[in-house]
């Protein structure tokens, strides 16, 4: 996808630099220097493997505490990752019970593992604007609540952006009408997942399984009656469950700690 991208831009007559921090770029700007904390982190491996092709995913605290972890594997090539909503500092057991749990219920055998990891926030800006300038992508915040699915709220706000620099339309406006609603729907739809049990989750991982997933997922961030009533006390609960207490920087090597420190 990224070198997709870069070519992409490199046709268009961009000018990628690599390595080269921005303190101020001048001009008509767009913000987009990613998170800025983190309330999700994802940390496991990317390696080769005879196994064959398969999407799995694991419902289970003891593996990602208020999140999910999974194992893609395509041709040959894995990615396996625990996506931790809290208990940041047990990152590395939490990696190390997830590779334990694939392996064993789907044989994986892992060559030439490298770990990765990263982070993500989440929160509904008051503003998109830094004076002049659009904020886009997650370090306006734009994240997707439940799963940290972020890339397309990335998309999508650059595209508003620029649309707004084109046309003069106000890129606040844009992004609250294009924006916002699916942004509150995935605040609802993370709250409701955690009042959920492990049966409720049990039914919604066979579903999920049976259908088409990507049909599935996107009929749950369509804004619904449930949703929008969830929605005022999602958002309060939220501000108060990001945070995660155990990381207090603090003898810990989460990916947001050596972040803090690199
Ligand atoms: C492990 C992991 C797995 C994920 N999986 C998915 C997924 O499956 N689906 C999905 O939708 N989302 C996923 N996400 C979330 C998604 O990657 C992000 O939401 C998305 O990339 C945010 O895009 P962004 O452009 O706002 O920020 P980023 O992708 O973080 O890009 C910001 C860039 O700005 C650069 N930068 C920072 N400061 C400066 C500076 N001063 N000067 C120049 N450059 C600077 C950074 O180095 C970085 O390259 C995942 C995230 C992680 C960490």
């Amino acid at each position: 996808l990224d070198h997709g991208l870069l070519q992409q831009a490199r046709t268009a007559g961009v000018d990628v630099r690599f390595g080269d921090r921005v303190t101020d770029g001048g001009g008509q700007d767009v913000l987009a220097i990613g998170p800025r904390r983190a309330d999700v982190i994802a940390a496991g491996y990317v390696f080769e493997t005879e196994s064959p092709d398969g999407n799995f995913l694991a419902l289970d605290n003891s593996l990602a505490p208020g999140g999910y972890a999974y194992l893609l594997i395509h041709q040959g090539c894995g990615t396996l990752a625990s996506c931790m909503f809290t208990g940041f500092k047990r990152q590395a057991e939490l990696v190390a019970r997830t590779v334990e749990f694939f392996s064993k219920t789907t044989g994986l055998e892992m060559r030439d593992a490298r770990p990765f990891g990263g982070f993500g926030n989440i929160r509904v800006p008051h503003t998109a604007m830094q004076g002049r300038r659009p904020v886009i992508g997650e370090q306006a915040g734009f994240q997707d609540a439940l799963a940290g699915f972020g890339m397309g709220y990335a998309f999508r706000s650059g595209q508003l952006a620029a649309q707004s620099i084109l046309t003069g339309n106000s890129y606040e406006a844009l992004w609250r009408r294009s924006l916002l609603p699916v942004l509150r729907t995935g605040i609802a739809n993370r709250f409701l997942y955690e009042l959920s049990n492990d049966s409720v989750r049990r039914s919604a991982l066979r579903q999920l399984s049976k259908a088409d997933a990507g049909h599935k997922l996107r009929s749950l961030y369509r804004p619904s009656i449930l949703t929008q009533l969830a929605y005022p006390v999602a958002r309060w609960r939220l501000g108060k469950a990001l945070n995660d207490p155990s990381c207090d920087h603090k003898d810990c090597a989460c990916v947001w700690c050596q972040h803090e420190l690199g």
